[in-house]
């Protein structure tokens, strides 16, 4: 059966069968990664239909935004109920610069409430529905479990969600733990006091061997072999060292890309000014070279003379290439190391390719209208140009 928006599952393992039966290969194939999101509001206040606040939701963001869907793959209502939403073919509207393509792409789910600390509780159905569809997607399916706020915009953290009262690394052991059933004590608010987490075993996963020289290669969760173990020795020896697993033998150097490895080049991309969506590729692997391909330049930048017309031709594009400090020659190859540049500056995945995302994020650093687009002339361009000339960005 087909994905039908507006449809509901009584619970978490309902969905889960219904999804697995469906859209299981699909999952495989191009779902990156789960994102976790609360509403924050509505709250556990309003004592509408589940059902009746996700059709709320998705006649806000189209009607009154404009938006071709609500920005969620599925909503998880407070009494575990699960309402569809975008279809999960399609790229969500999860974080900025965290979207993905449309061959692989996070799956996004909204927890109506709001879990900051003092607030509303995650627990009982709720957290069934919650646990159910993370432990498919990350324990049966490998793929990471990503909070909204671990999506980070210049290093920072966007927001809080999916709320402060929830402890990433409790979630966590109590999605490994799930089975079939959430914990009768419910929450899995922050405690009070510190605690050690639990140790889990290592979740069941399926590794695929990469073998060579590691020379900056994407490396991801779920691969083992050599060039992980080159960039787990990478890791360990940086200075400061970022250690796969400080605990475990040999700091966890063991070639399995794992959570923990995840979780290294995370924190070592946010240290460094890269996008941390904790995969290894080029600008991680030139940053551990002390070598720098994205950071912003060094030296103060020169103020550029250029037209303020809001036409994105060749004299922007040289400034913009002066600015950053690479190649001048007014053009933009694919990739491109000053579109690189650019993009770490505004906080999206350092891709070298100009697209709806990086304009988005631009246009949102300059304050002009969000649409992704670059009209001809376009107030973004010429708040650019502008800023350009004033030799700050
Ligand atoms: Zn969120």
């Amino acid at each position: 059966m087909s994905w039908t928006a507006n449809k509901v599952f009584n619970n978490g393992k309902d969905f889960v069968d219904w999804l697995d039966k469906n859209y299981g290969s699909y999952v495989s194939s191009s779902i990156s990664r789960v994102h976790v999101h609360h509403t924050y509001k509505p709250d556990h206040s309003n004592n509408q239909p589940t059902v009746d606040l996700h059709r709320n939701m998705r006649n806000y963001h189209v009607n009154t935004n404009g938006w071709q869907d609500v920005a969620q793959h599925i909503t998880i209502g407070k009494d575990g109920k699960i309402v569809l939403g975008r279809n999960i073919t399609m790229m969500p509207a999860s974080a900025t610069g965290y979207n993905g393509t449309s061959a692989s792409h996070p799956f996004m789910f909204e927890t109506i409430g709001n879990f900051d600390k003092g607030n509303d509780i995650l627990g009982g159905s709720q957290l069934d529905s919650v646990l159910a569809v993370c432990h498919y997607i990350h324990v049966t399916k490998g793929k990471p479990c990503v909070f909204h706020r671990e999506c980070l915009i210049n290093g920072k953290a966007p927001k809080t969600c999916p709320g402060s009262g929830l402890d990433k690394s409790k979630f966590m052991t109590q999605v490994k733990a799930y089975k079939g059933k959430a914990p009768s004590s419910g929450t899995v608010s922050a405690p009070n006091t510190e605690t050690k987490p639990a140790t889990v075993s290592k979740p069941k996963r399926t590794w695929t061997k990469v073998t060579g020289n590691w020379t900056g290669q994407t490396l991801g969760i779920g691969e083992y072999g050599a060039p992980v173990k080159q960039l787990q020795t990478m890791l360990a020896n940086n200075k400061p060292p970022y250690y796969p697993n400080k605990g475990a033998k040999n700091n966890g150097v063991d070639s399995y890309y794992g959570d923990d490895t995840e979780d290294a080049v995370r924190r070592f991309q946010s240290m460094n000014g890269l996008t941390a969506d904790g995969m290894a590729g080029k600008a991680t692997y030139a940053k551990l070279n002390g070598k720098s391909t994205s950071a912003p330049a060094k030296s103060t930048p020169k103020k550029a003379s250029i037209k303020v017309d809001g036409y994105w031709g060749a004299a922007t594009t040289k400034a913009l290439q002066r600015y950053f400090g690479t190649p001048v020659d007014g053009k933009i190859s694919k990739p491109s190391p000053m579109v690189k540049a650019l993009q770490a500056l505004v906080g999206v995945t350092a891709d070298g390719y100009l697209g709806p995302d990086t304009y988005k994020a631009m246009q949102r650093r300059f304050k002009t209208p969000v649409d992704g687009k670059v009209s001809n002339p376009s107030v973004m361009v010429k708040e650019l140009q502008r800023r350009l000339n004033a030799g700050k960005l």
